[in-house]
């Protein structure tokens, strides 16, 4: 007959004592003790589904104890595939303690592919269930043993979905196994010794079960595998409270990202936020579902979202109002071919940076100033002191820089007429006197591009760019006749001057030349008569 659920048959089997009821019992109970400790412990990673694991595991010891205590064959086989409920969500749940422990947050495994990992075990466990309808599982070859240590036992006719669940239960432990060894691999060498007594417990209830399926071993004439769990989780229990850094190192590295007074968040590999601490989350002045795109975070989603899209772009953002600067430090997650995500975090620098733009700008202002003592000094080098007109440098720098820009130029060199005598007949301060009052009418005279220059005692230029000589004569005499009649310096009687001049068309701006040309020109001037003005030959 193939065996089917039937919890009539339990109700009416007469129960009998099993040698190992004691200690499945006391084992059910320590289990339960220590789910109920885990669960009232600080938080740490895993805690909640250690403490489900170890309800299971409970569970699963007292089936089998039913089992094997079940004189009867119906009850027996129903209590064997109901057992398969726990039996396969053993080792499924190990797994996921262990990938969570390891990952030292309490979170779930990728969420997304929860199905994918929950669907074998669901589809298994309807299987087993289902039985009656295939027998796949238990065969119709299904029938009482003679009885082992004193109690009937079951010889149960396996099928192939039997084998495949064994199957399942094995793949669900050898990915924890290699969670155990990463966590061996990548924990920091004070907390290696737990994950290698890890790698060891998890050893015996695989021995275990290998010994029962394979060679019959059995414990108080039962299956060995539940209470050999069993001793994993009390082993556990026991490193666990052994040392604290079971649950203290995530405790604290939950506690630590919490408190960082920076705002730190976990964007996965789509964009979304699946972590934020608080100071994120007083940042975005509220708290966003975990799990939404990092743009649609309020203040500084869309910012950080374009830094982190432009690599190569600035570390610092501008959030806010009033505006603050953040540094952002970006962490990848996960090894580089296959990238998780990214460990952001926010580092407020609004200070540093208002304090560098001072500097900045008190540097800034600070050159400016300098500029323009420079400028002073450069412009006290060009000048004359007594007159404050543009001195002889002057003239030769304004030769080299713009002479070229003009088609013909004339320059007049003038010379004030007999001015050592009113030196000697009225002192010094009074020439200094007819000199500044010179240099004024000069500067009043001439036109804006005109440039007046004195180039010597009482020796001044002036260039006069678009003029020929014959216009510049005009020039010079309307001045002469101006001068004769306003005296200069205060003194009773005008003082004249005498002029050369000399021009040039484009091309043939010599300044020695024209000098020399006007000079002689001016020789002239004074030599017959002065108060005149002599072009160059
Ligand atoms: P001429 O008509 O031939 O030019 O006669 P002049 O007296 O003007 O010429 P001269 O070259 O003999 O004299 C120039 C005088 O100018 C001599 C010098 O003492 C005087 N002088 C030169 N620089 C200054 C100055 O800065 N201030 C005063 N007060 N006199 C100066
Ligand atoms: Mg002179
Ligand atoms: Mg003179």
């Amino acid at each position: 007959m193939t065996p089917s659920l039937d919890f009539l048959a339990c109700t009416r089997t007469v129960w009998q004592a099993t040698p190992d009821m004691t200690l499945r019992v006391v084992t059910a109970g320590g289990l339960v003790v220590l789910a109920a400790w885990a669960l009232g412990r600080r938080p740490f990673s895993g805690q909640r589904s250690f403490a489900v694991l170890c309800g299971a595991l409970a569970l699963w010891l007292m089936i089998s104890l039913a089992e094997n205590a079940a004189p009867d064959i119906g009850c027996k086989t129903t209590l064997g595939l109901v057992g398969w409920s726990v039996v396969l969500l053993q080792p499924a749940l190990w797994t996921l303690f262990l990938y969570q422990y390891l990952h030292t947050k309490p979170h779930e495994p990728p969420w997304r592919l929860r199905w994918l990992y929950a669907a074998p075990t669901l589809v298994l466990l309807a299987l087993a269930l289902s039985n009656s309808a295939h027998g796949l599982w238990y065969g119709p070859a299904t029938a009482l043993t003679p009885p082992i240590a004193g109690l009937p036992r079951a010889r149960y006719d396996y099928g192939p979905l039997f084998y495949a669940g064994v199957a399942s239960g094995y793949a669900w432990m050898m990915l924890a196994y290699a969670l155990a060894l990463r966590g061996l691999r990548t924990t920091p060498p004070g907390r290696r010794r737990q994950w290698a007594a890890f790698l060891v417990l998890m050893t015996v209830p695989l021995a275990a079960n290998y010994a029962f399926l394979r060679h019959g071993w059995r414990l108080f004439g039962a299956d060995p595998t539940s209470l050999a769990f069993s001793f994993v989780m009390v082993g556990f229990g026991w490193l666990a409270t052994r040392s604290q850094v079971f649950s203290l190192v995530p405790v604290a590295t939950q506690a630590l990202f919490t408190h960082l007074p920076d705002p730190v968040l976990v964007i996965d590999a789509d964009g979304r936020v699946l972590e934020a601490n608080r100071a994120a989350q007083a940042l975005a002045g509220v708290a966003p579902t975990l799990g939404s795109p990092l743009a649609a975070w309020p203040v500084f989603g869309q910012a950080l979202e374009r830094r982190l899209q432009d690599t190569a772009g600035n570390a610092l953002i501008t959030i806010g109002a009033p505006e603050r600067q953040f540094e952002v430090h970006v962490e990848p997650l996960g090894e580089p071919r296959r990238p998780l995500g990214l460990l952001v975090q926010l580092h407020d620098v609004t200070e540093r940076e208002s304090e560098r733009r001072h500097s900045v700008q008190r540097l800034a202002e600070r050159l400016a100033e300098n500029e323009a003592e420079r400028d002073q000094w450069r412009d006290q080098a060009m000048r004359d002191a007594l007159t404050g007109l543009w001195n002889r440098r002057a003239l030769e720098q304004w030769f080299e820089r713009e002479a070229r820009s003009h088609a013909v130029l004339t320059l007049a060199l003038l010379d004030l007429d007999h001015f050592k005598r009113i030196n000697d007949d009225h002192g010094h301060a009074a020439g200094d006197a007819v000199l500044r009052d010179f240099a004024a009418e000069l500067r009043t005279s001439v036109r804006a591009g005109d440039a007046v220059f004195r180039v010597g005692g009482e020796e001044f230029v002036l260039v006069l760019p678009g003029l020929d000589v014959a216009m510049a004569e005009q020039r010079l005499a309307l001045l002469q006749a101006h001068l004769g009649e306003r005296p200069l310096g205060g003194l009773p009687r005008p003082t004249g001057f005498s002029a050369g001049v000399a021009d040039a068309a484009a091309g043939g701006f010599d300044l020695p030349q024209l000098l020399q040309a006007a000079d002689e020109a001016l020789y002239r001037a004074k030599a017959e008569g002065r108060g005149r003005t002599r072009r160059a030959a």
